[in-house]
Formats: structure tokens, sequence, C-alpha cells
């Protein structure tokens, strides 16, 4: 299991030995290896979340070396499933080609917009990149929002996170206000 702060919000993300194994056993050490990904469950035990399940690759993904698009009807699935079995989808993780990975510009835009469109407890998502290193040294985690990408530190030191990670405000609060502000994030509009 290894542990990362998120910033000064005195909350942590674990992530399972069994994640740890399955992340492993996809990084892309041989040259014939193509970009692998899924999505990331965890369980809330605050301020610990347990990221406890990684899915991925399917069938249904476009993969190459590198590159790789999801299937977005098999996401949607897992998503449903884990959810009935207490499990919430709190972010995806990818493969690089690359010894120690970091997110390109294309990923940061694709989690910005995968932000931007969720209703979420969480106030961000977590991206894990997964290079080809051995763990931890080759991955990179980090939190994102909708406008930044934070990179978190996998010890004890924190990155620089004003907020908290965890929201009991609906994320509705945060999106589609524009001029017509009534300061009531349950006001029941759609848009
Ligand atoms: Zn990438």
């Amino acid at each position: 299991m290894i542990f990362f702060d998120i910033g000064q919000s005195g909350q942590s993300l674990a992530f399972s030995d069994g994640v740890l194994k399955h992340f492993n056993r996809h990084r892309q050490t041989r040259f014939w290896q193509k970009e692998a990904g899924g999505l990331l469950f965890a369980r809330f035990e605050l301020p610990v979340i347990n990221i406890d399940v990684a899915t991925g690759p399917r069938r249904g993904d476009r993969r190459s070396r590198y590159s790789y698009w999801p299937d977005e009807r098999a996401e949607q699935r897992e998503i449903d499933d884990m959810f009935s079995r207490g499990l919430h989808f709190v972010g995806c993780w990818h493969t690089h080609p690359e010894d120690v990975a970091s997110p390109s510009h294309i990923d940061r835009r694709n989690i910005a917009d995968c932000v931007r469109r969720s209703y979420h407890a969480l106030n961000g998502f977590i991206m894990v990149v997964v290079g080809r290193n051995p763990i931890p040294v080759g991955i990179c985690v980090s939190v994102c929002d909708k406008s930044s990408v934070y990179e978190l530190a996998s010890s004890r030191k924190a990155a620089s996170i004003g907020s908290s990670f965890t929201s009991t405000s609906r994320r509705s609060a945060d999106l589609g206000r524009s001029s017509a502000d009534f300061g009531m994030p349950d006001s029941g509009q759609t848009s």
C-alpha cells in the first residue's frame, strides 16, 4: 500500500496492493506494449480515501504505443456496477512509455473536461499516470479540478493545495452559474 497526502487537507489517498499490482502488470517496459488504462474506485474512510479497485484495459479500448482512448460505454457500466458495491468512481489511470510519467497536454485537457461534466462528491478527480520505472518512482499521481492539475508527493511532503478534497456542498454549486447567482446550490436548477 502506498499513501499520497492531499495537500494541506489532512486527507490522503491509499492505493491498495491489488491496485499497485494491476498498474505494475501494465507498465510499458517492453517495446511492443501499448498504453493501457481504466478507472479508479474508492471507499471513503476519511481522512483516508482507499483506492481499492482499478479497472481496464477492456476489449473496446483503442490503444497504441502512444495513445489510449477508453471504451466509454464500458466505463459507464463499471461506474454503475461498482457503485452498487459501495465503490465510488474517483478518477482514472493509464500508462505512458516514459520512465517517469507525467500527464501530457491531452491528458490535462481530457481530465479537466471529465471533471467539468461530472457530478461528484469530490472537488476533483484523481489521475494516475504509470511510467516504465518501478512503482512508486515511475508513477505520477495528481488531483485535478476544473482548471488545474496538482501533482501529489508519495511521502509526507504536501503538495500545494489549499482546499479539502472532499466537499460537503454539491458540485452543482460551482457549475453552470452565470449571471443568475442566487447563492442557493440546491435550488433545483437544471441546464
Ligand atoms: Zn497520457
